[in-house]
């Protein structure tokens, strides 16, 4: 077993962090004050391979691993999550979902705009009635010759109003349950689409998060990703996916918490030493590395998997659950860790804490992961 990284994650791995501390740290702060959408680094990551990591080349992506992709997803969100989970529904919702089930036409015609990052995908699923639940979805897409017409609503939609495109399941066959929900793909100034007032979020400022509404919106018959009647089969799968990009946006806030905990608690001085020195604070120090060393390698082992071709059901809900605890809990201590001032915005360790806790939220519950986990041990 090695568990050095190749040459070229490593290549990644570097990449990733010089545009890090060089293109997000500087506004990072002032972004998620005043919810300031990061296009400029956006179109910078598009221009470096980062949006369409693990497409193949044959549809301009970078061709690279997911273990790649994972560690890339991580460095980004150590210094700015905001910017990790665009990037991370781009590859990981829409153009994963686009180059497994999308045919030809939809690879040709879209799947190269979001991979090389001429485009941006929003992935359109919850609705204001169905979260975890869903397939209780209400939105509807039914047939017109050779188009489809969508009628319904998506919310807390990331990206909604700063994308070009939208990835959108709906139900097109409404007795038929499981096998009654369709993907299609429909860029974003298609009629009918009327785009809500951004929300107030406690974390993650720097996305947008909107609802949608679709009114009688025509979308062609050739834009489905996957057959019709196969939406639920192309969701899981991408939210499989998804939830690796999570995982390491959650790793990625966690690493970033520890290490701002580190270099406080070496500079801070309390009866005359630093506040390192007292075994209550080195412990907490020692409790974020070991629940970090442990996040990272279930998620390096999740991605792997996905790389040798294996399943990753409960895997990827196991890196995904294990990485937003350890990013919350690990924010939440560094936090504690800076006292006072760790609770003020002279600190980033405030803002981690905040974009910390969605990562346990979106693309699946914490609760929702373990019921997953629980079904597969319990082989049901
Ligand atoms: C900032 C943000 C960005 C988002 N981005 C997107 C996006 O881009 N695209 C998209 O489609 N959606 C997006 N979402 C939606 C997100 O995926 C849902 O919020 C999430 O899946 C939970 O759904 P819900 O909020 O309706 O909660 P609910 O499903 O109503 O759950 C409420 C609580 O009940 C628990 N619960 C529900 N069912 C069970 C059960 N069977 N057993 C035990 N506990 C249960 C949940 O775990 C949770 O604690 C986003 C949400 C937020 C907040």
């Amino acid at each position: 077993m090695d568990f050095r990284l190749t040459e070229e994650q490593e290549m990644v791995r570097q990449t990733a962090r010089d545009f890090a501390e060089n293109e997000l740290r500087p506004g990072v702060a002032e972004r998620d004050d005043k919810e300031i959408f990061p296009r400029e680094a956006v179109d910078k990551l598009g221009e470096l391979g980062f949006m369409g990591m693990i497409v193949s080349e044959e549809w301009d992506g970078a061709g690279m691993d997911t273990v790649a992709y994972v560690i890339a997803i991580e460095e980004i969100s150590r210094v700015d999550a905001s910017t990790g989970i665009i990037c991370s529904i781009n590859n990981s919702l829409i153009c994963y979902a686009l180059q497994m089930h999308g045919d030809d036409y939809v690879k040709d015609t879209f799947l190269r705009k979001f991979a090389n990052g001429t485009w941006l995908g929003a992935f359109c699923l919850t609705e204001p009635g169905s979260g975890s639940d869903a397939l209780s979805m209400k939105s509807t897409a039914y047939e017109d010759g050779d188009e489809w017409v969508i009628n319904g609503s998506k919310n807390w939609i990331t990206s909604g109003k700063n994308c070009d495109a939208y990835v959108i399941v709906v139900k097109t066959d409404p007795d038929a349950g499981h096998h009654g929900t369709t993907t299609f793909v429909l860029p974003k100034d298609t009629p009918g689409i009327t785009i809500g007032k951004p929300e107030e979020k406690m974390g993650i400022r720097a996305t947008d998060t909107v609802s949608l509404t679709f009114q009688d919106v025509r979308v062609p018959a050739k834009n489905a990703i996957g057959g019709f009647g196969d939406g639920f089969k192309v969701m899981l799968s991408a939210l499989d996916s998804g939830r690796l990009g999570v995982a390491a946006q959650g790793l990625g806030i966690a690493q970033g918490a520890f290490e701002e905990a580190i270099k406080y608690s070496k500079e801070r001085e309390q009866f005359g030493k630093p506040i390192s020195h007292f075994q209550a604070i080195s412990f907490k120090l020692a409790d974020m590395a070991t629940r970090i060393t442990a996040a990272r390698q279930l998620l390096r082992y999740a991605a792997w998997r996905k790389d040798a071709g294996l399943p990753i059901g409960p895997e990827a809900a196991m890196a995904k659950v294990y990485c937003s605890e350890a990013a919350t809990y690990c924010a939440l201590e560094a936090v504690q860790i800076h006292g006072g001032y760790g609770y003020t915005k002279d600190y980033p360790v405030e803002r981690m804490l905040r974009d910390a806790k969605i990562t346990e939220i979106y693309e699946g519950t914490s609760e929702i992961q373990r019921i997953v986990i629980a079904r597969a041990i319990l082989d049901e």
